[in-house]
């Protein structure tokens, strides 16, 4: 098979086998962009080098020559000729971009000899040596395995010698001189010399990219982005131009909207009179991009061009590399751009409105991570703060932690459970699982191209970058405002960053809750439209009501009433209530409990008015509102007269509702059953409630749920006993309207399994997904989460947590058995599921793909729900 396209061979959809980069240096040449010559070698033959043991084979040697010799003729210039030489970069490129995780070498093609001739006939000297000297250490670290550092450490030291403070003072004698040096690093520790052969350099250079597919940063990466490891990478094999050559010469990174606001229009950076990764690398802070505009306006102007035909080409907005060499500008390459939430939002939905994209592909465009971000907060500008130092808003979201300033530090403190921000000059690849446990990111150098802010944007983490005001000291481990005496900050202190503003702050901020933009709400009317499954919200207040409301809730699918008797004052009525030892003493505790329970559903209601709000009916065992009995033992000693009576009642009542299993005990609609005078006052409360309401004028649609629900004869007997009360309480007119509707929580596997027979008492069927899961596999939640669910999940005896990630294959497959069962014996019957899988993706797909009517979960996950229902629909 052919295992090397030139770039007017390739397409843009060939991206599997020529690499994210290939493919669309391909297609930039298909479209006329100016793009320097070259050609690409195919995944497919990365992966036969790793096969083979890494030997590049003599047929793609020959291939690969073949391809250069057709390059050699086109340009007119020779690899290796001492005259004119042709240079090369030598960059890799995966199918799904890695940004600066693998290798790239630049100025391929030179040696003493033909820097020699470079310098002659551009007649710059200065030039020639300053590209060798890049080569000679680009192709020592990638291919030769030499440390950067050491590189870094000649080149300070030449700098110091020559009493420069920036590259640009060192002259053609000391980046010859320098070139010089850094052959002498590699043969000294490389033990061999840096090749004069420019064909062995070219060979060398394609096996070292090969092999950078499997270095360990991108192992990494691979891993956190969930991508698959076999593919290997493309080696693009490019002319170089050169962005080094003058004051009208620059190089840069531009995305063709902001990253981070979504506004369209140039967004990025350049640096004058430099070569490739200077810019991304953050060696110098570059000038925004509209001060392209002014250098070099011409080229300027043709980027901005150039930039929205890619744009239109790909549907989508673009990340750009490129360098203007004399006033020329070349592509060198383009892709999808990395965004903040807001900035995806904005640009999905402006896409639609420029009639670029429908809105479907807006919607599935949205990353949920994004909305979470989104839905996360940043630092509460109200609270009085002074602000430490202002660095770019690289990442939006705020973030609070203790300094650290490596990255195995930040690994370490966060898995002990730390929150860390991971404080750097500036970040490379081989940061990257300390990036991965931070909260948040902060560097002192960099753009926001840089490596930390794409990163960090990728993974959805705040990040501060470039904050020049900050002085960062990693081998000290602290941090400090630049001419400033203020006190430093030092490892373990508290810091909080805003990655939407790029404010810094000592100490640890309040945070405020996020805004809902306008571009937010409008792609989720278009999730709306277009999604089957209804979302509902687990709400259990007023508050949590309406804030579900607002978050688009329609209905509440889940109110723990339970929930209301825990407040202190309530606690000691339920308590006495529980303790009761006649009917009449237990009568008059719950005579007390009823109007609180009703003023509570009057609430809900109202927050609710037109949908549907769904009341459990008491839920745990009794004890769990008795206080521990060594308390009461520690009480009972103090207590005297009446107060110790009491507490003597408590402690008999507790021990006799003691169960060696609470969790398979005396719970749900057993308690029910056991003491109907408990659900008996819900449901008048509830009645009572509504009709109170409907005299206001709300619409109400109240729901009774019965919990743990395990045989069709419970849900028979305590259905009636419902139904007694509403016939009792609940107005005629309103009983005709608005029946309250009583449904079931399937929650115990006999329940999914004899469905057909609980339907006939059902109106609704709610999949109680926390119990079931806990009794499917017969594992206690709060004992397994914490022990050996996580080892199992480390050892892959599991694919995830259970707890978190709904179990298609179990637990689903009783929700699938139930609901047709259900429905078979009752047509239209609603179901839907209310535990905590109703806020999470893979279990929203799932219940959209078997039909369930709704998903249920709490009130801040409800966009996410909103979108993900969408998704599934797609
Ligand atoms: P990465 O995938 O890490 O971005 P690239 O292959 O894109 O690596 O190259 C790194 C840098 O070198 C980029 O700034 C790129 O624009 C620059 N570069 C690559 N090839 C050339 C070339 N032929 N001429 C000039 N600059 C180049
Ligand atoms: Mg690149
Ligand atoms: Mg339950």
């Amino acid at each position: 098979a052919k295992r090397v396209y030139a770039f007017e061979e390739g397409r843009a959809d060939m991206k599997e086998l020529l690499g994210g980069k290939g493919a669309g240096l391909a297609a930039m040449t298909a479209a006329g962009v100016p793009v320097p010559p070259g050609f690409t070698v195919t995944t497919e033959a990365c992966r036969d080098y790793a096969l083979s043991g890494g030997m590049l084979e003599e047929p793609l040697w020959a291939e690969i020559r073949e391809a250069l010799a057709v390059l050699e003729e086109r340009g007119g210039q020779r690899l290796g000729d001492r005259a004119d030489p042709l240079l090369v970069s030598v960059r890799s490129g995966a199918v799904v971009s890695m940004p600066g995780m693998m290798d790239t070498i630049l100025n391929l093609g030179l040696n003493d000899e033909t820097a020699e001739g470079l310098a002659a006939i551009t007649g710059d000297e200065r030039f020639a040596y300053d590209c060798y000297r890049r080569l000679i250490a680009m192709f020592g670290q990638v291919v030769l395995g030499v440390e950067g550092w050491r590189f870094e450490r000649l080149l300070e030291a030449r700098k110091e010698a020559a009493g420069a403070e920036t590259d640009q003072q060192l002259s053609a004698d000391d980046w010859r001189e320098l070139a010089l040096a850094y052959q002498q690093l590699v043969l000294r520790h490389a033990g061999r010399p840096f090749p004069q052969d420019v064909l062995e350099q070219l060979r060398l250079a394609v096996e070292a990219v090969f092999r950078s597919w499997d270095n360990p940063r991108a192992r990494v990466y691979r891993s956190v982005n969930r991508i698959d490891g076999a593919s290997g990478t493309a080696v693009t094999v490019q002319r170089m131009v050169f962005g080094n050559k003058g004051a009208d010469c620059g190089t840069g990174v531009v995305f063709t909207r902001d990253p981070s606001t979504g506004e369209p229009g140039l967004y990025g950076e350049f640096l004058l009179n430099a070569q490739g990764e200077d810019v991304v690398a953050g060696v110098r802070t570059p000038q925004p991009i509209a001060s392209l505009a002014e250098a070099l306006p011409h080229a300027h102007a043709e980027l901005d061009r150039w930039g929205r035909t890619l744009e239109e080409r790909y549907g989508d907005m673009q990340d750009i590399e490129f360098t203007i060499e004399r006033g020329r500008l070349f592509l060198l390459q383009t892709r999808t751009g990395k965004r903040g939430a807001q900035a995806a939002l904005r640009i999905a939905v402006d896409l639609v409105r420029e009639g670029r994209i429908a809105r479907e592909e807006a919607v599935r465009r949205v990353e949920l991570a994004h909305l979470e971000q989104l839905l996360h907060r940043g630092i509460d500008e109200s609270a009085a703060a002074e602000t430490l130092a202002k660095g770019l808003p690289a990442s939006p979201g705020a973030a609070i932690g203790r300094a650290v300033f490596d990255a195995d530090t930040a690994e370490r403190w966060s898995r002990d459970g730390q929150p860390v921000i991971l404080v750097r000059p500036e970040t490379t690849p081989d940061d990257i699982h300390g990036v991965l446990a931070a909260e948040g990111i902060l560097t002192s150098r960099g753009g926001m191209t840089s490596h930390a802010a794409v990163v960090a944007r990728g993974m959805g983490k705040p990040a501060v970058c470039g904050c020049e005001a900050l002085e960062v000291d990693a081998e000290a481990k602290r941090l400090a405002v630049r001419g400033s005496g203020a006190e430093a900050i030092a490892e373990g202190d508290w810091l909080t960053i805003d990655g939407g503003t790029g404010r810094v702050i000592a100490g640890r901020m309040p945070l405020r809750e996020p805004a809902v933009t306008e571009e937010l709400l409008q792609v989720l009317r278009w999730a709306d439209e277009l999604r089957l499954l209804e979302v509902h919200a687990n709400a259990d207040t007023p508050e949590d009501a309406r804030a579900a409301r607002r978050l688009g809730a329609q209905g509440i699918g889940l109110c723990r009433t339970e929930h209301m008797f825990f407040a202190p004052e309530r606690l000691v009525v339920m308590q006495r209530m529980i303790a009761a030892e006649t009917d009449e003493a237990r009568e008059a505790a719950l005579a007390e409990l009823r109007p609180m329970q009703q003023a509570d559903f009057e609430g809900l209601l109202e927050a609710m008015d037109g949908l549907p709000v769904t009341i459990r009916l008491l839920d745990p065992p009794l004890h769990e509102f008795l206080p521990g009995r060594e308390e009461l033992q520690r009480k009972l000693e103090a207590a005297a007269g009446a107060e110790r009576a009491e507490l003597e009642a408590l402690l008999r009542r507790s021990d006799a509702l003691r169960e060696a299993n609470p969790m398979l005990g005396q719970r749900g609609c057993r308690l029910g059953i056991m003491h109907p005078e408990i659900y008996r006052m819900q449901a008048e409360a509830l009645c009572l409630a509504a009709a109170a309401c409907a005299e206001r004028g709300v619409d109400v649609r109240a729901e009774i749920m019965i919990p743990l629900v395990g045989e069709a004869a419970e849900l028979g007997l305590l259905r009636a006993e419902v139904e007694a009360v509403a016939e009792r309480l609940l107005p005629e007119a309103l009983r005709r309207e608005r029946p309250i509707r009583v449904g079931t929580m399937i929650e115990v596997p006999r329940a999914a399994l004899t469905a057909r027979r609980i339907a006939e008492h059902a109106d609704f069927f709610s999949f109680g997904t926390n119990d079931l899961t806990q009794m499917t596999y017969g594992c206690s939640r709060d004992d397994a989460e914490g022990k050996f669910l996580a080892r199992y999940v480390e050892r892959k005896l599991l694919p995830f947590n259970p707890f978190q990630v709904l179990d298609e294959e179990g637990v689903g497959q009783l929700i699938r058995i139930a609901t047709e069962a259900g429905r078979a014996a009752r047509p239209g019957l609603k179901a839907g599921i209310c535990g905590e899988h109703g806020g999470e993706r893979d279990s929203i797909f799932f219940c959209h793909e078997i039909g369930l009517d709704y998903v249920s979960c709490s009130p801040y996950r409800i966009p996410m729900a909103r979108i993900a229902a969408a998704q599934a629909a797609l």
